[in-house]
């Protein structure tokens, strides 16, 4: 069975004592159990607090980004077993600012997804096509290349492991979200593209969360389609309450 998620990208944003504040005001707001699981991805450097200050709550703290090498001479970098000795067992790879700011290849990205779920941990995998390819009409072809080329490699058993996030590159931090609608007929195309390589169980198994402006007055009706299992949040997030908000639209 699929699962209904929301995760909050906090980005680079929240030093150490605002990653507490924000840490503290949604544990005040945890008084009723929703119908998500809830996933919150601070910064690298608070991983460690913000996983332990969560640990008697159901939220989880996941990476926002992860090396594809497992050690070595990769200055700057965070590898797979250092999130894992810190109790992560999540990972967020190929969000659409490591592809455009980072310059991260679907190549790269597939190498990342598979060291992560070699350490057995789980990979919120994003794509999403920019304004120009949804003007154009291309939209299905750039996402579905995306899909192909960062997880056409992987086993049924290993898909399980993953949650796709759909976000349109033009609806992020904008302010503009793509409709109900169009969310609806992109997620329903990724479920069958994914029907024709890893089959019918896994593709409707797998959780495809929406993310682009999600805020607590259009989750309802964004997380109200049947193929869209929930979201990935940028902004949002940043405020407890509204990130708690949008978890009371499932
Ligand atoms: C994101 O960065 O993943 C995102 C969806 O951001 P926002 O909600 O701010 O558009």
């Amino acid at each position: 069975m699929r699962k209904n998620i929301l995760a909050g990208n906090w980005k680079m944003n929240c030093d150490l004592s605002q990653t507490q504040g924000l840490i503290t005001d949604l544990k005040t707001g945890l008084v009723k159990d929703f119908n998500c699981e809830l996933m919150i991805a601070p910064s690298h450097p608070f991983l460690y607090n913000a996983f332990n200050s969560t640990s008697d709550t159901l939220i989880e703290v996941v990476a926002q980004n992860v090396c594809e090498a497992q050690n070595g001479a990769y200055t700057g970098e965070i590898s797979v077993d250092m999130l894992d000795s810190i109790g992560i067992k999540t990972v967020i790879i190929g969000h659409s600012e490591r592809r455009d700011t980072y310059g991260e290849t679907n190549e790269l990205l597939a190498a990342k997804t598979k060291t992560a779920l070699g350490k057995g941990m789980r990979v919120i995998f994003c794509c999403g096509e920019h304004l120009e390819q949804r003007k154009a009409g291309n939209y299905f072809e750039t996402v579905t290349g995306q899909i192909e080329k960062g997880l056409f490699d992987l086993t049924a058993k290993q898909m399980e492991q993953v949650v796709v996030a759909y976000e349109p590159v033009w609806a992020i931090g904008t302010g503009e979200t793509a409709s109900p609608e169009q969310a609806q007929e992109m997620h329903a195309h990724l479920r069958s593209f994914l029907e024709t390589k890893f089959g019918k169980e896994t593709a409707n198994n797998t959780s495809i969360l929406y993310g682009g402006s999600v805020k607590p007055s259009n989750a309802s009706e964004i997380f109200a389609k049947p193929d869209v299992d929930g979201g990935l949040v940028g902004g949002a997030s940043l405020d407890a309450q509204s990130f708690l908000d949008i978890a009371n639209a499932f």
